[in-house]
């Protein structure tokens, strides 16, 4: 995954197609159900359940994947397997592509 296929641009970023906000709801979740538990089952239970639900959290924000995104036509591609020439966002990348948004270049 070099190249875009729509723009056949080279500059491509990767970054992780991981919303905070999900992270945060899952551990406020988590601590209510933590509380359920302990209220249910007795007090000494908050912190296992609160465990599992951490480890339950830890798992999943492991298991997001990477998405490609290209610099001139911001096409996300995801189910990348071949992530070789990725690099990380590049704010002075992205700022030479916002002049070329507007004006297309004959040659890319
Ligand atoms: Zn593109």
């Amino acid at each position: 995954m070099d190249v875009c296929s729509r723009c056949s641009s080279t500059a491509l970023f990767v970054q992780k197609d991981f919303d905070q906000r999900f992270g945060c709801a899952i551990l406020a979740a988590g601590a209510a159900v933590s509380l359920g538990v302990s209220w249910r089952f007795g007090g000494i239970w908050f912190v296992p359940a609160l465990l599992v639900v951490a480890a339950a959290d830890f798992v999943l924000a492991r298991r997001v994947a990477p998405v490609v995104i290209c610099y001139q036509c911001d096409t996300e591609y995801r189910e990348v397997t071949d992530l070789s020439a990725a690099r990380a966002y590049d704010p002075h990348v992205a700022e030479r592509f916002a002049e070329t948004k507007t004006v297309r270049r004959m040659n890319p």
